[in-house]
């Protein structure tokens, strides 16, 4: 089947999806070649739920059939346009591979035997189960793992039975360490969207974040406005990724040595005195410590220790240093690559705190919020066991969210008391969490595994009952309350109805709610109910609001040059150059570098990264997504490539230090990247029969990472530790 090629596909997504009705991607191919038809249309604004950025968007329908999806321009995060994902979100509601309706286990856990229920049957199945693992071990004892902003009220309704135990891996296995490790500097963390100023930038600093392929809508079209503006951008990245395509210096470090580069940075910039002074003055706790802890980190080390030389090392920092406190040293989103992240999260900060960046025009601002009523809820029931999911900081002193492997850990030693269930909404635990054994080894521990899912993902292969979730474009969803310049109120409402019988997740978690004897906790009708009260009761009109999908909130002062008084939540009441928490907690108060183990012979180091048309391991069975981008491919240097034989585009296995073999993958041999690494795209390599479209297709970055390090501070676990070798295709 040919494929499509980008501009077809950008031209023609939403009108090929409305022809092809509920068909699948030979339809779709078919339908692409038929010119838009005559048609009723009706437009409805929600937003995008193809990534976590939540993009406002019209969704067009026509004769009653989904069409297409396009930017509001009302709509601070997507400015009026989406990214790719985003318009090929109507691929997401005609996807063949979606679960139809509710399922239940018949043959053996994970031998995919199941047998059709009715919604009722599946719920009272769920209900009688937790009723048990309550009465024998307690609530606690069944733990949530979720993702979205679906998982609002699923959420809720386990709180309100008394779950305790709650984590989704955006946090362990994503951002967790950024914004503890900018919490224990500034006293408070990034969020989600960065407050990152580029549209008013000088200097742009990105260390292993790849902006273009890493597709946040917003902030790649500030991006692209920067390029334009000819500001200088500086990469630091073992690969030379776009933005570095886009760079002024790009600088190949060594994987795993970016503190020794930060930290050199550092040093050099307080000796030379290129820092910002009045601000460090002003708003510095422990500076002069800080400065004699780091005083070793010389550039030349750096340049031996990172492979990049010290002139480059030299050049990168005095041009950045130039345009503070316009510059942005970014604080990256997936940062858990070494396990030892939240220290290295802390060095940006601290590099970005010299700048004098922080609450400053062309730096990081201060995101604006608004106030939007709540509906009034039950408050949850107390409990007086100790949290399994790390998220008590007991286990991790700076956790404050749930983990992942924390639960995964409790399931497996039964410590510090038995997890017995696991509800699962919207991830793929088997990709996104480390070493799929240890999941593997929990599954086997449970007495019900309930998985609520749009398509049969790895995990739902191991369920014991699959409930059908709708896609962004059937459902309503809580209000998006969100943080920028300004703050603003976006409203997911059903554009078109589910194709089969799928349910929206807060009817999953109503009704399972009224089966456990809890529906007091979610009292309302229906969410027009739920969400009209929430918006009048705080003085907006329900129904522009439903016309518009945005309330955007008052302007208020984000940056020093918009009237904002700085102010910093922590033990000093300042920027904490030096922390007496991580001291007192037995940790390093000012980031030290640890080396990293060296690649076993003939290895190498595993790096994993994004592409700007998938989104982690979701998307790959949406039809107009996959003939953008069907498979990975694993990227190796040329002279590598050469040396082991192997050819551009050849088939491989790739094979991990513990002797775990990757899907066949192929070989990417170019010049973009260091020769002691390989790269690959994560999200690939589905190992579930039942996703007929994505299966077998590239490789499984997740399947090898079966060697982790966890952060002592937080929790998070890395994705970078792996080495691996090539298996030629005989
Ligand atoms: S960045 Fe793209 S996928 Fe993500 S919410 Fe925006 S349009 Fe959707």
């Amino acid at each position: 089947m040919p494929q499509l090629n980008r501009r077809r596909f950008l031209t023609l997504s939403g009108a090929a999806a409305a022809a092809a009705g509920l068909a699948g991607t030979a339809d779709l191919h078919k339908a692409f070649a038929a010119a838009p038809a005559e048609g009723q249309v009706t437009t409805t604004p929600t937003f995008c739920e193809m990534c976590f950025w939540r993009c406002g968007g019209i969704a067009h329908v026509r004769d009653g059939k989904l069409w297409k999806f396009e930017g509001n321009p009302l709509d601070p995060q997507s400015q009026g346009r989406l990214c790719p994902r985003g318009t090929a979100a109507v691929g997401a509601h005609y996807d063949s591979d979606r679960i139809r309706q509710p399922l239940i286990r018949v043959g053996e856990r994970g031998k995919e035997q199941w047998k059709a229920a009715s919604w009722d049957e599946a719920l009272a199945f769920v209900a009688e189960r937790m009723g048990k693992i309550k009465a024998e071990h307690g609530p606690e004892s069944m733990a949530l793992f979720n993702h979205g902003f679906g998982q609002r009220f699923i959420q809720h309704m386990m709180k309100s039975w008394g779950a305790i135990n709650i984590a989704g891996p955006s946090y362990a296995q994503c951002r967790g360490a950024r914004d503890v490790g900018f919490q224990l500097t500034f006293g408070a963390g990034v969020g989600s969207p960065e407050p990152t100023d580029i549209r008013d930038t000088d200097c742009l600093v990105l260390i292993g974040s790849h902006l273009g392929e890493n597709m946040h809508n917003s902030q790649v079209q500030e991006f692209a406005q920067a390029i334009e503006r000819r500001v200088p951008v500086i990469v630091v990245d073992p690969r030379f990724s776009v933005a570095a395509s886009k760079a002024k210096y790009w600088l190949p470090v060594k994987p795993g040595t970016d503190t020794a580069l930060l930290l050199a940075w550092m040093n050099l910039l307080v000796t030379e005195g290129r820092y910002d002074r009045a601000f460090v003055e002003q708003w510095g706790h422990g500076f002069d410590k800080f400065a004699a802890e780091i005083k070793g980190y010389t550039v030349d080390w750096a340049a031996e220790e990172t492979g990049v030389s010290a002139a480059l090392i030299r050049a990168a920092a005095l041009e950045f240093a130039s345009h503070r406190p316009a510059t942005i040293i970014h604080p990256g989103r997936r940062v858990n690559w070494y396990g030892d992240d939240a220290q290295r999260s802390r060095a940006v900060a601290l590099l970005n705190a010299l700048m004098g960046s922080w609450g400053r025009k062309g730096g990081l601002f201060i995101a604006a919020g608004m106030k939007i009523a709540p509906f009034p809820l039950p408050a949850y029931p107390k409990s007086d066991k100790p949290h399994a999911d790390g998220a008590d900081g007991v286990q991790y002193p700076f956790a404050d969210e749930g983990i992942t492997t924390s639960i995964r850990d409790a399931t497996l030693s039964d410590k510090p008391y038995p997890i017995k269930g696991w509800f699962v909404y919207s991830t793929n635990l088997m990709q996104a969490l480390p070493d799929p054994r240890q999941t593997l080894a929990a599954i086997d521990k449970l007495d019900l595994l309930v998985v609520c899912e749009t398509v049969p993902s790895e995990i739902a292969g191991y369920a014991d009952v699959i409930l059908p979730d709708t896609t962004f474009l059937e459902r309503h969803d809580e209000l998006l309350v969100g943080y920028g310049r300004t703050g603003w109120t976006s409203l997911r409402q059903p554009v078109v109805a589910a194709p089969h019988d799928q349910k929206p997740s807060w009817w999953i978690a109503q009704q399972l709610a009224q089966r456990l004897g809890i529906g007091a906790c979610m009292p309302f009708k229906d969410m027009e109910e739920y969400l009209s009260y929430r918006i009048e009761k705080s003085g907006h009109n329900w129904q522009d609001f439903k016309k518009q999908g945005v309330i955007m909130g008052p302007k208020q002062p984000i940056t020093v040059e918009t009237g904002l008084a700085l102010s910093f939540d922590t033990p000093s009441g300042k920027v904490e150059f030096w922390s007496e928490r991580l001291a007192q907690a037995g940790f390093d108060p000012v980031p030290k570098y640890k080396p990293q183990e060296p690649a076993p012979e003939g290895h190498f180091r595993l790096i994993t990264g994004r592409a700007p048309v998938h989104t982690f391991s979701r998307t790959q069975t949406n039809p107009l997504l996959h003939d953008l981008m069907p498979d990975n491919d694993v990227w190796i240097n040329t002279a590598t490539a050469t040396r082991l034989g192997l050819k551009h585009r050849d088939y491989v296995q790739l094979k991990n230090q513990d002797g775990v073999l990757s899907n066949r993958v192929r070989v990417k041999a170019t010049q973009r990247i260091r020769e002691d690494c390989v790269y690959m795209v994560y999200g690939f390599g589905h190992a579930n029969p039942a996703l007929k479209t994505a299966y077998l297709k590239g490789a499984s970055a997740g399947g090898l990472n079966t060697r982790y390090a966890t952060d002592p501070l937080m929790g998070s676990t890395s994705i970078h530790s792996n080495f691996v070798s090539f298996v030629k295709e005989a």
